[in-house]
């Protein structure tokens, strides 16, 4: 099975992705977790590229389509493998993130977008997306306290990090425009509450989906 994770800054995707994983293993099932940009050596070495600022001398365009080669990489050398297996696999970002990032606030046109995604998943298309929402202000607000408690300016943020408020805002509202057209495959969660009630929510989200 293979969920994904979306949201803005600061929705607390990695500590869910953690305690969601904890919670599976318990029952015993076999669960990875991963993340984009990265998870596997090759989608890793383009994510400096995309994260740092690189591609963006190099145009929207080119952007995406790094975001689809590693993505793809990941999806045939991570991803797909793992779920042949039988893992549960738990990703932070997939296609989704493409589509808001890129597409509703990197404007490029949906076309562009779809023929992407479609080359990037190559049929692996997740059984289940859990978006994460959240104002954009609490978002950031909570993205820069976990920057600031990071050692020594090392958290410094990265250029996605640095946008104006009203395109975070721009971002949510996309997600959940996703959320609307796909509510079969997404699930929104109210990402303000403690991380135990979110945590409670996603599994209650999770289970029946792997229930089948
Ligand atoms: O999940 P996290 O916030 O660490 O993601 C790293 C960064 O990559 C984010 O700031 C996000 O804005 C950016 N990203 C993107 N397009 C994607 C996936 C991630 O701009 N398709």
């Amino acid at each position: 099975m293979f969920v994904t994770f979306e949201g803005g800054e600061g929705a607390g995707k990695s500590t869910q992705i953690r305690r969601l994983a904890d919670s599976l293993r318990r029952q015993g099932l076999d669960v990875i977790t991963t993340r984009e940009p990265g998870g596997s050596a090759g989608a890793e070495a383009l994510r400096h590229v995309l994260l740092s600022g690189a591609a963006e001398d190099y145009g929207i365009r080119m952007e995406a389509i790094l975001f689809a080669a590693a993505r793809n990489d990941h999806v045939e050398n991570v991803i797909r493998p793992a779920l042949t297996k039988g893992f549960v696999v738990l990703c932070d970002r997939f296609m989704d993130s493409s589509r808001v990032y890129q597409g509703a606030t990197g404007n490029l046109e949906p076309e562009f977008i779809d023929a992407l995604e479609r080359v990037a998943v190559n049929g692996v298309v997740p059984d289940l997306t859990l978006i994460l929402d959240l104002p954009a202000t609490l978002g950031l607000e909570r993205a820069r306290g976990r920057l600031s408690a990071e050692a020594n300016g090392q958290g410094a943020p990265d250029r996605f990090e640095k946008e104006e408020l009203d395109t975070h805002e721009k971002r949510r509202q996309a997600f959940l425009d996703i959320a609307s057209a796909d509510p079969k495959r997404c699930h929104v969660i109210d990402a303000r509450r403690s991380v135990g009630e979110i945590a409670d929510d996603i599994l209650d989200a999770v289970l029946p989906v792997i229930a089948g």
